[in-house]
């Protein structure tokens, strides 16, 4: 949401037992031209009327109430399945904001961020300009999962598409990479997105089809970028499941081969919190694409537990942080000493340190500043189809020069 006369529509609850505190934030959100609000003094009546289906576009919810405070709202609210943004506010340190921002997310609520009292004009805007209505939400929780059968005939259909999303240079902001990720494009011409169907995918045993479609669409787009001149290499994203398949190596090494690309411009990106269930095999399947010549990421990098461990074994030669350690890293110290120390640590091992979800120049800044080597997120672009990618190569070099 960009405009300002599009959050002047929002309806808003402010939910605080503090009656000073909601005039205040009532007065704020009416300079801002907002003039839908209802003010609530404790948490037992704004459940109330949730419950009984009053819908707010955004909950400004205080996290320090007498009766029910706003952690339990938070888990009644998830277990009401509540669609509707949320804002904390609180007076207390930031690190209890954050943590109940954290709560929030891990209960798929939809988070906004959080306010510090007394409660600016500023402050409102800066949150408003990351609404997005609920339909353009693609909140785990509130995503339908497709049914194996419709994606075993969506793969069969080849109704899964690649999508491309660069990673740049943090030197000079050229195009190293580009990672695939994929699409489901629906009969109606409308997209499913991956956490909708790649844990369907996984739970049915149709991953390696939908991994082999994406590849196969992927590596001869890349054949042709190559062939015109093009030398940024291509991220794809594997499951641990597939690590599972022995033959997975020649697989792919095949489809390279018939696309004349070479195994070195590949890099596949693991997540690692799934990477260890069967170590032996994995390692055996990893270790041959090694030698393939194929690189290997480890994606996610800080979500799972085993990382160390994982570091040690597998023969990575990528480290992607994960975007909840980049993104508002400037505001997060805790964050930030991860970031910094995970960058440090990539560094001695000599791995290509990428910096996945910058959204802004200040996570841009951050992440430059510890010594990550590629960059990526919507700052730089979002994931695009084949042919908007190619026009936004153009435009981006045509800007860098
Ligand atoms: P991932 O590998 O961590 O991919 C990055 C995700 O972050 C993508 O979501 C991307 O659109 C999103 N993203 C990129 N930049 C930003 C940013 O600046 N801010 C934010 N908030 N998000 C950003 P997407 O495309 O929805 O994919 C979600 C996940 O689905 C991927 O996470 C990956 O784990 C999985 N996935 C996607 N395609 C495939 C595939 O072909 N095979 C497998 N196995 N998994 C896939
Ligand atoms: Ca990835
Ligand atoms: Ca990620």
């Amino acid at each position: 949401m960009t405009s300002t006369s599009d959050y002047q529509a929002l309806s808003f609850l402010v939910v605080d037992d503090d009656d000073l505190m909601r005039r205040q934030v009532e007065l704020v959100l009416n300079q801002l031209g907002i003039e839908q609000v209802t003010l609530l003094a404790d948490g037992q009546s704004a459940l109330h009327k949730i419950i009984q289906e009053e819908t707010y576009d955004v909950l400004i919810l205080d996290l320090n109430m007498p009766s029910i405070d706003g952690i339990e709202v938070i888990r009644h609210l998830a277990e009401a399945e509540y669609d509707g943004a949320i804002a904390l506010f609180s007076g207390e340190d930031a690190r209890i904001l954050k943590a109940a921002e954290s709560l929030a997310n891990a209960h798929n609520l939809y988070v906004l961020g959080s306010l510090s009292k007394p409660v600016t004009a500023d402050a409102i805007e800066s949150l408003l300009n990351q609404f997005k209505p609920r339909d353009d939400i693609t909140r785990r929780g509130s995503i339908e999962k497709v049914s194996p059968g419709e994606l075993a005939d969506a793969i069969a259909r080849r109704q899964i598409q690649p999508f491309y999303q660069p990673k740049v240079r943090a030197t000079d902001k050229s195009i190293a990479s580009v990672e695939v990720l994929a699409r489901w494009i629906g009969d109606d011409g409308g997209m499913i997105p991956p956490i909708a169907f790649i844990p369907v995918a996984e739970e049915h045993d149709l991953i390696d089809d939908l991994t082999i479609i994406v590849v196969e669409h992927a590596f001869e787009q890349l054949g042709k970028w190559r062939a015109q001149g093009y030398e940024f290499s291509l991220g794809v994203n594997i499951s641990a499941d597939s690590l599972d398949n022995v033959d997975f190596p020649e697989k792919l090494g095949d489809i390279a081969t018939r696309n004349s690309v070479p195994c070195s411009s590949i890099v596949l990106e693991i997540t690692e919190s799934r990477l260890m269930q069967n170590l032996t095999t994995s390692l055996d399947v990893l270790t041959r694409l090694r030698l393939k010549g194929f690189g290997l990421s480890i994606d996610d990098f800080g979500t799972g537990y085993s990382s160390m461990d994982q570091l040690k074994t597998i023969p990575f030669t990528e480290l992607k942080i994960d975007r909840s350690f980049v993104h508002g890293i400037i505001d997060d110290p805790a964050a930030f000493a991860i970031l910094e120390s995970s960058a440090d640590l990539a560094k001695k091992l000599n791995l290509t340190i990428v910096a996945e979800g910058v959204e802004d120049q200040a996570d841009w800044d951050v992440v430059v500043k510890v010594g990550c080597d590629l960059i990526q997120g919507y700052f730089i672009a979002k994931p695009m189809s084949g042919g908007e990618f190619e026009r936004w190569v153009l435009d981006w070099e045509r800007g860098n020069t």
